[in-house]
């Protein structure tokens, strides 16, 4: 039987683990947090991160670490302003928290509510070793909080259009503001560790930086501009700044809270008035909602090369097809530009993210997961829920009904590039190689063998 779980009025010492929260305002794991008499600030820098583990990348590339990187720099500054600091510990997460639980004899471990499978893992194993740990999970990275809604996680809706249709009436908690004042940490604290260096010389040009008041200020330029109002109409195009909202990095590192976007896009359709495109941005952060519970409900079959359907697909892998298609080198232009796009800045539009992951899948008929891997490594915006989503969405292994998506490539081109601007300005069109170059040991499968049938 297991043991009930104490009950604790005002806890001595609570250590606030920092996630995917890396904000003051809009937190309610963090005001929670304050009502403790001492607060440790903790974010875990995970090594394993930075190691080429599974399917031959890395869980963090440079992009990402270096936003990272800024967003925690920004967050430290936050917290010293109110008499805080801010501990980045290294190595494995479970075992970083028990060292830091012992040490400091934290009574309360307050965190964002997770859907990360690893890192739910590693909160039972906690659990399971401090019994008497109080454990405080709060919904801070998605619209609603679980109980809010209208079915259990286990009765999920199991397409997209269900679930909107059941949630986007429901109210959304207003977003809360960042506390003025934070309990001091506990004088055990002794040096803190630093952050580690980024590689010798590294220091690339982003769109994007990290940081708390670089996504509200990137917010505020977005709703000054006319840009809500045309989003559905440009939310397609493979390039330009503000054919969509860019609001990903900061949402999925959480400096931006989700509610506050939403409160700052209601208040735009205040002053401007609500239009297709103001609504239709709702419906993407929908989207973005219906991945954070579905991958909850999925656990570890979210990885699973059959995917939610235990299907599995019909691939093979061909190591030099998958180089190519990282490398931006396959036969196709326009998947070029999308991929060397994605190399040189983490990011990579909808439309280009559809294209690329569909030529691998079908096109290249590559096991989806080192494609949805590669993302992981290079997308300066990943988020665990939505980039595996999306990739078994394509795969044809995941909700979807209507099994896989298969983009025409000639048909994508002309539609989305027909003047080639795009191609040429991301340098698509510079090694168009035949494909089957290869002897028996990598031999191919021709495309459109085994293909779902094409769609737009
Ligand atoms: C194969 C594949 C992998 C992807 N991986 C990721 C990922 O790791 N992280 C990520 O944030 N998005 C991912 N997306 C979704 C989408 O491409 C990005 O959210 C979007 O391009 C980010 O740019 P934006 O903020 O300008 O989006 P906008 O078009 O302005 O949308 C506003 C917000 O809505 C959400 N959103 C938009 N499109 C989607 C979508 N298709 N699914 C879920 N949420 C969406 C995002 O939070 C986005 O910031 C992936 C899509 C595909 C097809």
């Amino acid at each position: 039987m297991s043991k009930p779980q104490p009950s604790i009025t005002q806890p001595t010492t609570t250590l606030h683990l920092f996630s995917r929260d890396l904000r003051l305002d809009d937190n309610p794991a963090l005001l929670q947090a304050c009502q403790s008499e001492r607060l440790l600030c903790v974010y875990c820098v995970d090594r394993r991160w930075f190691r080429a583990e599974r399917y031959q990348t890395r869980a963090m590339g440079a992009l990402r670490w270096q936003f990272l990187r800024q967003s925690l720099e920004a967050l430290q500054q936050q917290l010293a302003k109110r008499g805080q600091t801010l501990l980045v510990v290294h190595g494995e997460p479970t075992q970083q928290l028990a060292r830091l639980i012992q040490l400091y004899s934290v009574d309360q471990l307050s965190c964002g509510h997770t859907v990360g499978y690893d890192e739910r893992h590693s909160l039972q194993q906690l659990k399971a070793r401090f019994p008497r740990l109080h454990l405080c999970e709060t919904d801070n990275y998605t619209l609603f909080d679980q109980q809010q809604l209208p079915f259990s996680i286990t009765e999920l809706p199991d397409s997209y259009s269900k679930f909107r249709r059941q949630v986007e009436q429901l109210s959304v908690n207003t977003p809360l503001a960042a506390p003025d004042l934070l309990p001091p940490p506990p004088p055990l604290l002794q040096s803190q560790d630093k952050l580690p260096s980024l590689s010798p010389g590294f220091d690339q040009h982003s769109d994007f930086n990290g940081g708390e008041s670089a996504a509200w200020q990137h917010m505020q330029h977005y709703f000054a501009s006319n840009a809500p109002g045309h989003y559905k109409a440009t939310r397609n195009a493979l390039d330009g700044w503000q054919n969509s909202s860019k609001f990903s990095p900061w949402l999925n590192s959480g400096c931006l809270s989700v509610r506050r976007l939403l409160a700052t896009l209601q208040q735009y359709e205040a002053r401007h008035g609500a239009n297709d495109s103001t609504q239709w941005l709702y419906v993407e952060l929908l989207w973005r909602e219906y991945f954070q519970w579905l991958a909850l409900k999925q656990g570890v079959s979210l990885f699973r090369f059959r995917g939610l359907r235990n299907q599995p697909p019909l691939t093979s892998f061909y190591p030099e097809q998958f180089t190519r298609w990282c490398q931006g080198t396959t036969p196709w232009p326009l998947v070029n530009a999308c991929m060397n796009e994605l190399r040189r800045t983490g990011y990579l539009s909808n439309r280009g993210r559809q294209i690329v992951a569909s030529a691998l899948v079908n096109e290249l008929q590559l096991d989806w997961r080192y494609g949805a891997a590669w993302f992981e490594q290079q997308l300066v915006d990943y988020d665990v829920a939505v980039n595996w989503g999306n990739w078994q969405y394509i795969a044809g292994v995941g909700v979807d009904p209507r099994g896989g998506r298969h983009f025409n490539l000639d048909k994508q081109t002309s539609q989305f590039d027909p003047d080639g601007t795009y191609r040429k300005h991301w340098a698509g069109n510079s090694t168009p190689a035949p494909l089957y170059s290869r002897d028996a040991s990598d031999w191919p499968v021709l495309p459109g063998k085994h293909s779902p049938t094409p769609r737009q």
